[in-house]
């Protein structure tokens, strides 16, 4: 099939709800990918943060074809071994209590919102189930986790939302302005991601946690992009210092397998029991022993490397000193670059696209890079040349 006989039909079949690029992708390996005609990619994509441990990783394929050979899906009315096992390397290696498994991120979300306000009701009863999120915040493209979104834009259309947000500026007097008696917790990303890479100021974070605790909210943390190796801890709330009551997490959990999930503390175990929350393929075999296995290549030395790429990526980005690029900021591999102005990050995007190298783009204008976790130096090196070429003149 060529390029144009693909492109004729995804139209013709599928609904028009992506603004993709012009480009397909057949096959990977590492941080390489191919085209339908054979053109190669350097990628700092990796789907959107999923493909955490590179394309065709053969440790990863290998868990699941083994796991989809024993059992590919049973349903949570059973129990089975990979999704306890996952559950226990996740506890063991955050500090939360317990797991739920769900598929995608808005899933995840919608059951940190679920847990917050059961845990109130049970403690307070009703009219107390509002959730402060934060301005520039993204959570998720369900009806209920847009209305969590913190972003006007996103809240068109789909008519009637979801009751009980309400949205705060990321600072402590912008949290007061928006608190009540109505509250039963706050969520936010620690790297807000699809707004635009901004990590959180730490004493912010730290003083919001010591607020929930004083009126005890939940806090509720967005880890769907930052979760998972990508900020260079498992998760990004141990580099904070806070516990979080609840910790989601989806993108590169499976590798590049649909899954999600939430972590829970200690004193959060016990909210949702029997009958009050489930998902049909939440934890499915395959999906969990492909989770188990991105567990074991993204080990403590494998994190620390994505701390040590991160910096080497974002200060190859700077010393290039392009014209049309500004300030990086991120945290491990999860890195925004500015765009100067006078340029936007889609024609950039499709500029480096069209010399090999693969980006994303967030927020207003900013380049948003979040390649595989096993990405080489070799293949940074790669990027950073195709950069220095295409933006160079
Ligand atoms: C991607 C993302 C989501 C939504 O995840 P889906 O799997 O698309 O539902 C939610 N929150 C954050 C922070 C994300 O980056």
């Amino acid at each position: 099939m060529t390029h144009e006989e693909l492109v004729k039909l995804d139209h013709q079949y599928t609904l028009q709800t992506y603004g993709r690029f012009d480009v397909d992708i057949d096959h990977g390996k590492g941080a390489r990918l191919w085209d339908l005609a054979g053109k190669e990619y350097v990628d700092f994509t990796a789907g959107i943060g999923t493909a955490s441990v590179g394309y065709g990783n053969e440790r990863w394929a290998k868990a699941i074809t083994d796991q989809a050979l024993k059992l590919g899906h049973i349903s949570n009315l059973f129990y089975n071994q990979p999704y306890a096992r996952l559950a226990q390397t996740l506890c063991q290696r955050s500090g939360m209590a317990g797991a739920f498994f769900g598929n995608s991120g808005a899933e995840s979300n919608e059951g940190a919102i679920k847990l917050a306000r059961k845990y109130s009701f049970d403690k307070y009863g009703k009219g107390r189930g509002t959730i402060l999120t934060l301005k520039n915040s993204f959570h998720g493209r369900t009806v209920t986790t847009l209305a969590a979104t913190g972003q006007d834009v996103f809240h068109n259309y789909f008519f009637p939302f979801t009751d009980g947000f309400r949205y705060a500026e990321p600072t402590m007097d912008g949290i007061s302005e928006v608190a009540g008696h109505d509250v039963c917790a706050v969520m936010l990303e620690l790297v807000q991601g699809e707004g635009g890479v901004f990590p959180m100021d730490k004493a912010f974070v730290h003083d919001l946690a010591v607020l929930c605790a004083e009126r005890d909210w939940l806090l509720l943390v967005d880890e769907v992009q930052t979760g998972v190796g990508r900020t260079g801890t498992l998760f990004c709330f141990q580099q904070y210092g806070i516990l979080p009551d609840a910790v989601t997490f989806a993108k590169g959990i499976a590798g590049g397998l649909p899954m999600g999930g939430f972590l829970v503390s200690e004193r959060c175990r016990g909210v949702l029991g029997p009958g009050t929350h489930a998902s049909t393929f939440g934890g499915n075999p395959v999906c969990a022993a492909a989770a188990l296995e991105v567990q074991e290549i993204l080990d403590d030395a494998a994190l620390e490397q994505v701390a040590e790429k991160g910096q080497y990526l974002r200060r190859g980005i700077e010393a290039l000193e392009l014209p049309c690029l500004g300030k990086t900021r991120g945290l491990g591999l999860m890195i925004g670059v500015e765009v100067a102005e006078g340029h936007t990050n889609k024609e950039l995007a499709a500029k480096l696209m069209d010399a090999g190298l693969l980006v994303l783009t967030a927020g207003h204008n900013v380049l948003r890079l979040l390649p595989p976790l096993t990405i080489t130096r070799e293949e940074i090196d790669e990027g950073l040349a195709i950069m220095a070429r295409v933006f160079g003149e």
